[in-house]
């Protein structure tokens, strides 16, 4: 459930993060076109919040390269504001369009719009994409590839919760606090033998990487 902020004026990018963090929204941010459509390639984005003047290529053309292998829902955020901007962008598939400046409530209305619009009910979004691993949290079913994978109600918790935010590591501490909901470090060997199992189950151990001294993350297998 991470929003992708796509762009590269710090004090802008900043003054977001604070507020969509503020409004219990998870936030990545990247800087250029090729991250941001690396990042969404990646899974595991809600919706991307882009920025039209980048360094490396024009928003529009982000917005056409993202197109092309995601239906992820695209807020274009620009100062740019001529009504050409304005159907050029949505033409090539841009959910929305903010105007510069804008407030952080306008954007967060917008975000529900996209989003509500994206899943068709309102409802939150369900399904986690990571390559082609694909949970769907409602029905707790995982897919890898299109093969379903069994795993114990714990297990589907723990992927779950690495898959939210692929290449992000997460500390030990963290995962059992928000997966375990313990404090108490003696269960670190349950999560072990959760991990061990879980990378049986998907059958390639490099899904879950172990990060020495602080926990694990999620990495795509191609
Ligand atoms: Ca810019």
């Amino acid at each position: 459930m991470t929003i992708l902020l796509v762009e590269d004026d710090r004090a802008i990018a900043e003054a977001l993060i604070d507020g969509l963090r503020t409004n219990g929204y998870s936030v990545s941010q990247v800087v250029s076109g090729a991250e941001a459509v690396a990042k969404v390639r990646l899974g595991g984005i809600t919706t991307v919040i882009l920025d039209l003047g980048l360094p490396d290529m024009d928003g529009t053309e982000v917005c056409r390269n993202i197109r092309a292998f995601s239906h992820v829902p695209i807020i274009v955020a620009s100062a740019r504001e001529t009504e050409m901007d304005r159907v050029d962008v949505l033409e090539l598939g841009a959910d929305d369009y903010l105007v510069k400046p804008f407030g952080i409530k306008e954007l967060v209305a917008r975000i529900h719009a996209v989003m509500r619009r994206a899943t068709g009910s309102g409802a939150p979004v369900t399904q986690l994409t990571a390559g082609s691993l694909v949970m769907d949290t409602k029905a707790r079913s995982v897919l890898l590839g299109g093969a379903v994978i069994q795993l114990t109600p714990k297990e589907f918790e723990l992927l779950a919760y690495l898959t939210r935010e692929p290449g992000t590591v997460f500390r030990r501490a963290e995962i059992l606090r928000d997966v375990w909901e313990t404090t108490w470090f003696g269960t670190t060997k349950t999560l072990d033998a959760h991990v061990a199992s879980i990378r049986k189950k998907l059958g390639d151990g490099a899904w879950i990487e172990s990060v020495r001294g602080v926990g694990f993350t999620l990495r795509v297998v191609a």
